[in-house]
């Protein structure tokens, strides 16, 4: 169980919460105590801990990102979370998002293609004490957990063009998937919801992510 501890860190914490997240709308009581007490400097590298707090993303390394606090609640509170789900994470990244989810969620699955990355939040949610309820892959999330599904909620927190089919495939009926989709710089944070195998999308507005890899204009690159 997270405690509080009486510092700079845990001021900064408040007025993230209140200022970035609650100020614009996130309401959900559950996830705003977690933000609360969620140690955000410890997801980010040493030299952006003084920033950990700021509203913006910030770089992880590995050409990777942290998204903005407010982001991360958004798509939290989308999931709409009451402490039972299956929830498949897409881009581990820094691994604070799946922290998160540990502490709202059921059973938390999370894959991060960079190896990099997928060791250093492996380690440090650990370290953390999250273990029981979460499992952790190296690998393309693009397509899904096949052996864990059906996922209750689905989260993609890199950019596809479009919705891996393997991801809508593995959500269960009554499910709900968060992902910010589209060519970059017109990538939209889409809502899928699952109904008698029909799917429902609600878009909740501009957004930037990086790609979900492998994206097409990489293979220019190294
Ligand atoms: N929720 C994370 C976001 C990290 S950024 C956080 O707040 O820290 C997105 C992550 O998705 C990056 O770590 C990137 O390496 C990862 N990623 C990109 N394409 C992926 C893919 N196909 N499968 C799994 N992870 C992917």
């Amino acid at each position: 169980m997270l405690t509080r501890e009486r510092t700079d860190m845990q001021r900064a914490r408040d007025l993230m919460v209140q200022n970035q997240i609650q100020a614009r709308g996130v309401k959900d009581a559950r996830l705003l105590g977690i933000l609360r007490v969620l140690p955000r400097h410890l997801f980010v590298p040493k030299e952006e801990q003084s920033h950990a707090y700021d509203d913006s993303a910030l770089p992880i390394g590995r050409e990777a990102t942290i998204s903005q606090p407010l982001i991360t609640a958004v798509m939290t509170e989308s999931l709409k979370l009451d402490g039972t789900e299956r929830v498949l994470e897409i881009g581990t990244g820094s691994g604070y998002q799946t922290a998160l989810l540990c502490e709202l969620a059921g059973e938390v699955y999370s894959i991060e293609i960079d190896p990099i990355l997928a060791e250093r939040s492996g380690q440090l949610l650990k370290d953390m004490g999250y273990r029981d309820r979460l499992s952790l892959r190296a690998g393309n999330g693009e397509n899904g957990w096949p052996e864990a599904a059906p996922f209750d909620r689905i989260v993609v927190t890199a950019a596809p063009e479009k919705v891996p089919p393997a991801l809508l495939e593995q959500l269960a009926e009554g499910g709900r998937m968060v992902v910010p989709a589209g060519p970059p710089m017109r990538q939209r944070l889409v809502v899928i919801e699952k109904h008698e195998g029909k799917l429902e999308s609600t878009d909740l507005g501009p957004v930037r992510f990086v790609p979900l890899r492998p994206a097409k204009a990489d293979k220019t690159n190294s």
